[in-house]
């Protein structure tokens, strides 16, 4: 079973790359089935994949880009940086090993993983991720878990804007004062654990919205952040459920529909929270 990836909405990013709204996010997904599981998706109709160094799986990814069916230029391809690389020239060689574990020829997107904001260096890391993006190492660069406070530092430093900003997302979580922000500065906001990792599948309006529409709740909750404009990135490391989980452009949601999901706001965080953590 295939997907045909023309349906899936491709965002113009600020900086004029387009972006497959939904992609793979492979955080856990173990290095040993890795690069067969990026190769389904892809063959499967996934055109977009998210790693980081992190994961300890970017060789993996990068083997399963190599061995799907599809062209490199066709995929896009988004890596991390982390703290301990922060500083300019550790910075630089983070974007160079990634490339070299990766082994595409070159990346789509590089995001500063964490502000850390107690060592302050995202500013440095930006720098040498901008003289990347001009050597022509990587396409786009961006921010992870970035608050205001801290794009506001960024921002005053002057230089790109960052194209993104992947964040902790979901009905417990719905960032609507961050998204605003993002949105007034041309930022695209990404959702991270989008499905708040199942916390919702037996929530009652979920429920109730899924059986209205014969889909899944992890389907609704997918949907809701495409109709909230938010990229996506859904880990699965099961094969049938990447199917289910791009297959979410078939239906969509109501007013009434977003109004009940909105009220399952409740502060959730199933990762750190961002200024706390270094
Ligand atoms: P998700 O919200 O995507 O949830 C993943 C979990 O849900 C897995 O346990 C998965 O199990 C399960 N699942 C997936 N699809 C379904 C389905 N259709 N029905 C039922 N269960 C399902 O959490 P993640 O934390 O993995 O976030 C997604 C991606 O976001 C990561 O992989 C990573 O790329 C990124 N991320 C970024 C962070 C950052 O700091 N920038 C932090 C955390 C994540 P199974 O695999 O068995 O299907």
């Amino acid at each position: 079973m295939t997907f045909d990836p023309k349906n899936v909405p491709q965002i113009k990013l600020n900086n004029g790359q387009l972006i497959p709204q939904l992609g793979l996010g492979v955080y856990k997904l173990e290095a040993a089935s890795a690069a067969n599981l990026v190769a389904t998706a892809i063959d499967s109709g996934y055109r977009r994949i998210d790693t980081a160094a992190l994961y300890l799986n970017e060789a993996e990814v990068g083997q399963g880009v190599r061995q799907s069916s599809v062209p490199r230029e066709d995929i896009f391809v988004t890596t991390k940086i982390w703290h301990d690389h922060h500083q300019y020239d550790a910075a630089l060689k983070a974007v160079d090993d990634s490339l070299a574990r990766l082994d595409i020829d070159y990346i789509d997107m590089v995001l500063i993983h964490w502000p850390a904001p107690a060592q302050d260096k995202f500013v440095e890391a930006w720098a040498a991720l901008q003289h990347s993006v001009e050597v022509g190492k990587i396409r786009g660069i961006g921010v992870s878990n970035f608050h205001s406070m801290h794009l506001d530092k960024l921002l005053a430093a002057g230089g790109t804007v960052p194209a993104l900003n992947q964040v902790e997302l979901h009905p417990g979580l719905q960032q609507a004062d961050l998204r605003a922000y993002d949105a007034a500065h041309g930022i695209a906001t990404e959702a991270w654990s989008p499905l708040a990792r199942g916390r919702f599948n037996e929530a009652e309006p979920i429920v109730n919205i899924a059986k209205k529409y014969g889909k899944t709740p992890a389907q609704v909750v997918i949907r809701w952040h495409i109709e909230l404009g938010n990229l996506v990135i859904p880990k699965t490391a099961n094969p049938d459920r990447l199917l289910e989980n791009i297959s979410v452009f078939d239906f969509s949601l109501d007013g009434e529909d977003m109004a009940a999901i909105a009220t399952l706001e409740n502060g959730l965080r199933t990762g750190p929270n961002p200024e706390e953590f270094n």
